[in-house]
């Protein structure tokens, strides 16, 4: 009797192909031909040099045929299979073309403007070399896909051996995910752009991300939040206006910080600081992120709803600087990262990357600090009727940002030394990433007693009562348990991705203003918090009044 198997895995030419053996053909040649411009963008990269980076080639060539192969098993129909192979064949030759000859990548956006295309830019696309691309990527395979004979079975079996494809892709898939997931997460971490090099998956992911967007967010209209916004008695009465900095940190983890405990003097100067009497400066010591990655973090922080309540919202709303602004301050928020993920939009902002400063930035990238610079010019540019009211000033930071940690701190905030300055972070010692690491939070403990400083000085300590608050959006991976960088699913992520830092520092006068008791101040620093604080935290030391407002998730209301 012949092995059940036989006739799935050699095909008859008599009897013609079998599905199974032919959607592995088409998903090798998807794999190669339709993956030029992934190829060539992966080939010299650092993470394919020597023997592990051709097994991570190959590794990486079976995985995509494993996803097709998978995929593809699903619709292994009579009448729909070869119309299918036969468009993939054709998206993948066009995305090859226009992703060699554009360099532009695959994404949902990118979608959108193809849907959008009108014959005129279509036309303005075309070249002989476009239809050498159509000869050799879609007419060749495409005449041999149509001139093959296919052999399907009756439905039940044929559904059997559909599910059995689909199931043997799957397992191959995850097999090689989970022999080179390392690897994996360092390339598409490193090299974002990778992920939508891989054709045709990313045309598929766009093209249902772009669907799914389209059903779920029928309303994308921003829903306004706090319209009974205002500012309570307290400024008008004393004659001096609040002016709050809120430090947003980038992947500054708790366990890296020397005011929560850390072995090394990571903090000198904030804990000089705090040592001085100058204002009061507290470091929390139990605090939560919303998440483990900016996208995720940065919007939730400044929502005035929970974790929960956030990530189960599907309506967007407004956000805490709209509510500030609402009530009459003048708010700005400073750059010095990839952008304010839509949160600054309707307020007042600035970035960093236009500036000229060779002794603060390099190679398009600016050091934390620069974001001080010229800041009392940028506070005088702000309207004058709101002020005089009071100012909040946001300021974003590149931080610790990884996995090129060497890049964030100057040359004179490198106390730990030697640092890994490799992209590639599995190839440094850990100590050397770890050094390189606290050297950012050297830098950074700099940067914020340098805001402090500069708060306390004038005009501004005469002008203003004064208040800067820090809060990291999420934290980091530096090699424990073979884990790097960031991202993982909330519950799945070890301590240090979500315990981040938080630091408040309340001038006499600030605190004087509030009524707050320091000792208290002292104990609830243990309190355990979490991003969700700060939306109430900052109405408060705004004196800002709303329905919106919870007293309850005030940590310094608590203190009055
Ligand atoms: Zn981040």
């Amino acid at each position: 009797m012949p092995s059940r198997f036989e006739s799935v895995t050699i095909p008859a030419p008599d009897r013609g192909w079998r599905p199974a053996m032919l959607i592995l053909l088409v998903s090798v040649w998807l794999a190669l031909a339709g993956n030029l411009p992934l190829w060539r963008t992966v080939w010299p990269l650092p993470e394919l040099a020597g023997a592990r980076g051709v097994a991570f080639a190959v590794g990486l060539f079976v995985w995509i045929v494993a996803a097709l192969h998978m995929l593809l098993s699903l619709i292994a129909w009579k009448g729909l299979l070869r119309p299918v192979l036969l468009l993939l064949i054709i998206t993948a030759a066009a995305n090859s073309y226009f992703m060699l000859q554009y360099g532009v990548v695959i994404d949902a956006t990118m979608m959108a403007n193809v849907a959008n295309t009108d014959v005129r830019e279509v036309r303005d696309l075309l070249s002989w070399t476009m239809l050498l691309v159509v000869l050799l990527l879609v007419v060749v395979p495409g005449w041999w896909l149509m001139r093959q004979r296919l052999t399907f079975r009756p439905l039940w079996p044929q559904a059997w051996r559909n599910l059995a494809g689909a199931a043997l892709g799957l397992t191959v898939l995850l097999l090689v995910t989970l022999l080179m997931f390392q690897d994996l997460a360092s390339l598409m971490r490193n090299h974002k752009q990778v992920r939508y090099l891989v054709n045709p998956l990313n045309t598929l992911y766009a093209s249902g991300k772009l669907a799914g967007d389209a059903f779920f967010h029928v309303s994308k209209t921003r829903q306004p939040i706090g319209l009974d916004a205002h500012l309570g008695a307290g400024p008008a009465a004393a004659g001096r206006v609040p002016l709050v900095v809120l430090v947003v940190g980038e992947t500054a983890r708790a366990a890296n910080f020397s005011l929560g405990g850390y072995a090394r003097p990571t903090n000198p100067q904030l804990e000089r600081l705090a040592a001085s009497g100058v204002g009061q400066l507290t470091y929390y010591s139990a605090v939560r992120s919303c998440g483990t990655n900016t996208q995720t973090s940065l919007p939730c922080m400044f929502s005035h709803l929970d974790k929960d309540a956030y990530e189960s919202s599907r309506q967007p709303y407004e956000n805490l600087l709209d509510v500030l602004q609402r009530a009459g301050l003048a708010v700005l928020w400073i750059d010095n990262q990839s952008g304010c993920k839509g949160l600054c939009d309707r307020v007042a902002h600035a970035d960093t990357y236009n500036l000229k400063l060779p002794e603060l930035c390099n190679d398009g990238e600016c050091y934390d600090e620069v974001m001080l610079k010229d800041l009392d010019q940028r506070i005088a540019a702000l309207d004058p009727a709101r002020r005089a009211r009071g100012v909040v000033l946001v300021l974003h930071q590149m931080g610790s940002h990884g996995p090129a940690y060497f890049r964030r701190s100057p040359p004179a905030f490198k106390a730990f030394m030697p640092e890994c300055t490799s992209n590639v972070l599995q190839e440094c010692p850990r100590e050397q990433l770890v050094n390189a690491y606290d050297n950012t939070i050297l830098y950074a403990d700099h940067v914020l007693a340098s805001t402090v400083q500069w708060l306390s000085s004038k005009p501004q300590a005469d002008a203003y009562d004064s208040a800067m608050l820090y809060l990291s959006d999420h934290g980091e991976s530096l090699g424990e348990n073979n884990l790097y960088l960031h991202g993982l699913p909330y519950a799945l992520a070890p301590d240090t991705q979500t315990h981040v830092p938080m630091i408040s520092w309340l001038s006499d006068a600030m605190r004087d203003r509030l009524g707050l008791r320091s000792d208290c101040l002292k104990t609830r620093a243990a309190d355990k918090l979490s991003h969700d604080n700060l939306f109430h935290a900052m109405l408060g030391l705004l004196d800002v009044k709303t329905d919106l407002y919870r007293k309850d998730l005030d940590w310094f209301a608590a203190c009055r």
